[in-house]
């Protein structure tokens, strides 16, 4: 008891009192770290969770890692309960990018900074920093590698496209699709792509109507299986823009349970993540790339802003304009994506370890 009360005195005055060898005041690393994460259903936020435990508790932090099975009244319960166990800083990868200001205002109070990890936190000033990956970006990427797949500079077309986008409460789909569509849209509008189903969007503004609620490969398939039904009586898709692999995972089994055959008439399938059965439906020929966001880095960059604020350092961030939230622009460290396709599954997924050639079964 006595000795217990000593220590944690002792402790907590040593992180606002001490002096640092160069005379300024130092906190020592160490303390509770809240990490919320979206759900355990996608394979990457496991990879996430897991990494970014991992790094804290090596650098002295205890942590508290939750899973909200994609619901958003279970991440504000979780929020609340870390709130009341008074971490020092909340890494928080949202559900619903626009429901947190509340609870976040209460962490606010409590003087416990909060991190966007991922995905942006809109409408509260209580966000101090972002930490992901360019998100439009990642859309750039896909749209980029269809118009080169397709050589749409040069062929003739027209090419039939269904585009898809992410889920309207996510607030890196509108960046997704953004970043894809004005690669895209130019190509639309001079006709050597068509959407046959219509579900075009005329603006980047427009994409919500496309967007899949809550990232569910359930529903891209059955959205992919309409569109096919409805609208290629005659004529085939040649290319389906996905905006992630969960998305693409049943788009790929729509056009499966149409007759799509590899080397025939399948289509170009894009994605994001390098999830490991996304991985196995490239190296198949069924999905040609994976913008693959190595979580690792992403982790690696959290845990140091952590500690940057934990500490009272300066914290790294490289953008200082990108991500308004509605309310401030917030100091955003972004790291860059990288595509992956079947050829360069090994060079960039196996030999960095991502993955073992046996994970693949390589
Ligand atoms: C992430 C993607 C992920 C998607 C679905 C997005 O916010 O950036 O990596 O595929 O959510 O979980």
């Amino acid at each position: 008891g006595v000795a217990l009360m000593m220590g944690l005195t002792a402790c907590s005055a040593e992180r606002t009192d001490d002096a640092g060898d160069d005379g300024s005041a130092a906190a020592e690393a160490g303390g509770l770290i809240g990490i919320a994460m979206p759900t355990k259903s996608l394979e990457r936020w496991n990879k996430d969770g897991a990494h970014l435990e991992e790094l804290l508790q090596e650098a002295g932090y205890e942590t508290t890692l939750q899973y909200a099975d994609n619901k958003v009244d279970q991440q504000i319960t979780q929020l609340q309960n870390m709130i009341n166990q008074d971490p020092e800083v909340l890494v928080v990868a949202s559900i619903d990018g626009t429901a947190l200001a509340p609870v976040l205002q209460t962490a606010a109070d409590a003087g416990i900074k909060i991190i966007a990890y991922d995905r942006l936190i809109n409408g509260t000033d209580n966000v101090d920093y972002y930490a992901t990956f360019d998100n439009y970006n990642v859309g750039q990427l896909q749209g980029e590698f269809i118009v080169e797949t397709l050589d749409l500079e040069n062929a003739a077309g027209p090419f039939n496209l269904e585009p898809f986008a992410g889920s309207p409460d996510d607030n890196n789909a509108k960046f997704f699709f953004s970043g894809a569509w004005d690669v895209l849209l130019p190509y639309i509008e001079s006709g050597k792509l068509v959407v046959p189903s219509g579900q075009s969007p005329a603006s980047n503004d427009d994409w919500a109507s496309i967007g899949i609620t809550g990232w569910s490969s359930e529903t891209a398939q059955s959205e992919m299986q309409n569109r096919l039904n409805s609208f290629y009586a005659t004529g085939k898709v040649d290319v389906v823009l996905s905006p992630n692999d969960s998305l693409a995972l049943g788009i790929v089994q729509a056009l499966e349970g149409s007759g799509y055959a590899v080397g025939t008439d399948w289509p170009l399938v894009t994605g994001q993540d390098g999830d490991q059965a996304n991985v196995m439906n490239m190296l198949a020929d069924k999905q040609a790339m994976t913008v693959w966001k190595d979580t690792r880095t992403l982790g690696d960059q959290v845990a140091l802003m952590v500690d940057q604020i934990v500490t009272g350092e300066d914290v790294d961030v490289n953008d200082t304009e990108t991500y308004d939230n509605g309310n401030k622009v917030v100091p955003t460290f972004l790291l860059p994506p990288v595509v992956v396709t079947k050829d360069t599954v090994q060079s960039i997924l196996v030999d960095s370890d991502f993955y073992s050639a046996s994970d693949l079964g390589l």
